[in-house]
């Protein structure tokens, strides 16, 4: 137990306190040190108080403070967010256990991947460790309750000397992350101040959350393109494996007042059976502890299916950890919300009427709901976990090498049992990527050190083989194995329509990325090391008589073009493919300054390769393209976000447009390209009439004036100006229905309004070819893949005088399209185009019909957007 000094007029409370334990449950006798500041001294009001929102700096120096003040609390700052604030881990354990922490880490990690350990030794390190649990906080920013209660929470952790309390200190190893989105807080916490007492008080914030990604950086846990994603990696996925790990978010407002562990269905398979039972058995505890709080609206196993995105909660499970998450009724950020009763509904999985049922015994009555129930309700959810956990440490870490070791078990008796990253790829660079993001996940990667044979396949020295044969092998068969969503009676409604899945129906990531992989069998006969640190490539410098020549299949010449430009050395680009020599697309630069290109190989990984060809065969000057990028608010849209950061990566400079620019016209003397982001029409024109809304968009009118946005008719006819003036307008996805629509272009979207029985493709891999002789697809290989989307486009070309004038660069194979995902009515889109150039006046439309950068993480298909942006 803590030591601190008791001011003598609180002594006799304290014993009478400390004396009633054992009967009764101490949840609110803290002990009042003079020592320990309480969030509600600090901040001035209770956390959760109707209008009241504390910001993320003061939540940091609470932290702080209670670090000095208590031995029981640990804070690590583990970097700068995007937006450079701190982004805290906040170890809480008792006193002894922090003092150890690192002996502990080791402890969890051996029990984790128990390879090469004995039984005995387990027996000793399961008798020795401590229950390692991670919840984190409001990674949805408007999603506020989370880091609201998180101060509170380990307020109660550092204050409270009853026997729970001092079990869980005991017993557990907690890690908060109280905030996984810093700059989102503050600038929904900022937004919030500024609607406060205006009759816009409690609208969500108007742009993204996140300066790149808004909501999407709950889709980043694969790829871990976001710094935050990344420390969450580092922390989850290779330093602690915790446990169990809850992320506290909020839902609508309309229905349950608290989702709780479990999932509903269907479930992902391929993770070891125990994480779903200790899913059901967490989340059982939660429940119980709501409800013996006597806190109405809780439901369990419903809402939320076991199969969603690789999200943070939802890839966990296939770590060996118990990922779950909690979703909160969401008031209007801290203004109360009135529902009246009749407003309350089910209609989702598992509830399908707002009645009493099982998992949801207490339906909550209607009336105020203010944030402080939100805290409260979260709290308790938060402290459940780690009390069982605390309560049964020797079986969760029993069972946690149990899981890893019965994974690692079924990968080396399964099929396949490793996958192979061939030495020789389309681009290799990109291969490199996938490699250092599989070593994100904590996964285990080997090279071979010569050529080996394996299925009868040659394969080079320095391919890398992936052995199922380890603890996270569930994590491995769903980023590199082919994967088909469930189409059955948990995911057809009675009539058979299909019912959506969470987000997209498989996150394959190198088939994503364009990376061949191969499943193999059997052992792999190569002499194999393992991969211990990140690659970077050094790329070499060599010149040839001519100069030198860079690669066009890369992604990352691209990025070294842009350097190029930058420092304003000649790049020029071949137009033909010499057999033995250069092909179409691939970059030539006559000179430049050896240190320069040193320096800029170094940074890319690009060889600058001796050319000593004719520099007169066909080839163009390389010029940089003035582009600008369409920006809206209702939420901002995050594809938007996703392009501007994929371009700031390969170096490509960009001007954000807002209404004001693009409707005051004469856009054609300003940009050579405009994106039009994916998105609805109505969203970028503003002119109402087509679908929007939503709890992250929300009404024009909820927003103040100012915050309202929409290119109008004016908007329209400027760009319509541009492309007849010389422009390249570029649309991805469902923003390629302006143009079509309002340009009247000859093409018709031949899946706009199918009813999802007749076709049906909910983020999937389809089979395309590419035609790689068009400067719009130069470095792409004859065939691969793209990821098709709902609002996704197939395209088909109306019979005109002039069909010339329709390019087709992307098309759908013709039988067998569907690569991993779900797809329905293959031959409404076989042999269609899903990605066109449409010439009009002296410029011309682009539509990119499918996701060729979505997420920054479909970077088999980003060239078919840098191309674009290249001129001539
Ligand atoms: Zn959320």
């Amino acid at each position: 137990m803590r030591q601190t000094t008791i001011p003598v007029r609180f002594l006799p409370v304290f014993v009478a306190l400390t004396a009633s334990l054992l009967a009764v449950p101490a949840r609110t006798t803290h002990a009042q040190s003079a020592q320990l500041t309480s969030p509600e001294q600090f901040f001035g009001f209770q956390l959760g108080a109707d209008r009241q929102i504390a910001r993320w700096d003061k939540i940091v120096e609470y932290y702080q403070l209670l670090e000095r003040q208590s031995p029981r609390l640990k804070v690590v700052n583990l970097g700068p967010s995007t937006q450079d604030n701190p982004f805290l881990l906040v170890f809480i354990s008792s006193p002894a256990n922090l003092a150890r922490l690192e002996e502990l880490r080791q402890i969890n990690a051996k029990i984790s991947d128990p390879r090469g350990v004995s039984e005995a030794e387990i027996e000793r390190l399961v008798a020795d460790g401590k229950a390692v649990v991670i919840q984190s906080m409001s990674l949805h920013a408007t999603e506020i309750g989370g880091t609201q209660m998180a101060p509170e929470l380990a307020w109660d952790l550092v204050s409270r000397n009853d026997a729970e309390a001092q079990r869980i200190l005991d017993n557990v190893i907690f890690l908060e992350i109280p905030c996984f989105n810093p700059d989102g807080q503050i600038m929904v916490t900022d937004w919030y101040k500024k609607t406060l007492g205006t009759e816009y008080e409690g609208v969500n914030y108007p742009s993204l959350y996140h300066l790149y990604v808004g909501h999407d950086n709950n889709r980043d846990a694969f790829q871990t393109n976001m710094v935050e994603s990344q420390y969450m990696a580092k922390i989850m996925f290779r330093e602690w494996i915790p446990q169990a790990y809850v992320d506290h978010h909020h839902m609508g407002s309309y229905g349950a007042r608290i989702y709780v562990p479990p999932y509903a269905e269907p479930i992902r398979p391929a993770a070891d059976p125990l994480v779903w039972r200790e899913m059901s058995w967490y989340g059982a505890h939660i429940a119980y502890k709501e409800e013996e709080e006597g806190l109405s609206g809780v439901i369990n196993a419903a809402i939320y299916s076991g199969w969603g995105h690789f999200g943070f909660h939802w890839i966990t499970p296939f770590h060996n950890i118990a990922g779950m998450l909690t979703e909160s009724a969401s008031a209007r950020l801290a203004t109360p919300i009135f529902i009246h009763p009749d407003q309350l509904r089910g209609g989702a999985r598992g509830l399908p009427e707002y009645e009493a049922q099982t998992t949801f015994p207490d339906p909550w009555p209607g009336g105020w709901w203010h944030l402080r129930d939100i805290v409260e309700r979260q709290k308790v959810s938060a402290w459940a976990v780690l009390d069982i956990a605390a309560r049964n440490r020797e079986t969760v870490l029993r069972n946690a090498y149990l899981k890893a070791k019965r994974q690692t078990e079924r990968g080396a008796a399964g099929s396949p049992s490793a996958f192979v990253i061939p030495a020789s790829q389309h681009d290799v660079l990109t291969a490199v990527t996938l490699v250092n993001k599989l070593m994100v996940q904590g996964i285990e990667v080997r090279q071979a050190k010569r050529e080996f044979v394996q299925n009868g396949v040659v394969y080079g020295a320095g391919s890398y083989v992936v052995s199922m044969a380890q603890p996270k092998m569930g994590v491995i068969r769903w980023l590199l194995g082919r994967t088909f969503y469930p189409d059955n009676s948990y995911t057809r409604t009675g009539d058979s329509t299909p019912i959506r899945p969470y987000d997209m129906s498989g996150d394959v990531m190198a088939e994503f990325m364009g990376v061949r992989v191969d499943p193999v069998d059997g052992n792999v006969g190569a002499e194999l090391a393992t991969v211990t640190a990140p690659i970077t490539p050094a790329g070499t410098v060599r010149k040839g008589d001519a100069g030198y020549i860079l690669d066009g299949r890369l992604n990352a010449s691209f990025q070294a073009v842009n350097l190029l430009l930058d420092r304003g050395i000649a790049v020029r680009r071949a137009d033909t493919t010499v057999e033995g020599g250069i092909r179409a697309g691939d970059f030539f630069v006559p000179a430049g300054p050896e240190s320069a290109l040193v320096n800029i190989a170094r940074q890319t990984g690009v060889d600058f390769a001796p050319f000593s060809g004719h520099a007169d065969r066909p080839m163009h000057a390389v010029k940089r393209l003035r582009v600008g990028m369409y920006q809206r608010y209702y939420g901002g849209n995050i594809d938007e976000g996703w392009t501007r950061w994929t371009l700031e990566q390969f170096g490509f400079p960009y001007t954000t447009l807002v209404d004001a620019d693009i409707k005051a016209g004469r856009l054609a003397s300003k940009y050579d390209v405009i994106i039009l982001p994916a998105d609805a029409p109505s969203r970028i024109t503003g002119i109402r009439g087509g679908s929007g809304g939503g709890r992250f968009g929300g009404r024009p009118e909820d927003y103040p004036p100012e915050y309202r946005s929409g290119i109008g008719r004016d908007g329209v006819a400027a760009l319509k100006a541009f492309v007849d003036e010389g422009g390249t307008l570029l649309t991805f996805g469902e923003a390629g229905t302006l143009p079509i629509d309002e340009f009247e272009l000859p093409i018709r979207n031949v899946v706009a309004n199918l009813p999802p029985k007749e076709f049906w493709c909910p983020g999937s891999t389809l089979k395309v070819t590419f035609d790689n002789t068009n400067p719009l697809a130069y470095g792409m290989p004859e065939e691969g893949l793209a990821v098709f989307l709902a609002g996704s486009q197939a395209y088909e070309i109306a019979p005109t005088d002039r069909n010339e004038r329709v390019q087709t660069l992307v098309t759908f194979k013709d039988r067998d399209l569907l690569q991993s995902g779900w797809l329905l009515g293959e031959q409404v889109i076989a042999k269609k185009a899903t990605m066109a150039s449409v010439e009009m006046g002296k410029g011309r439309v682009v539509l990119i019909g499918f996701r060729a950068q979505h997420r920054a993480q479909t970077h088999g298909t980003f060239k078919l957007v840098f191309n674009a942006l290249l001129g001539r």
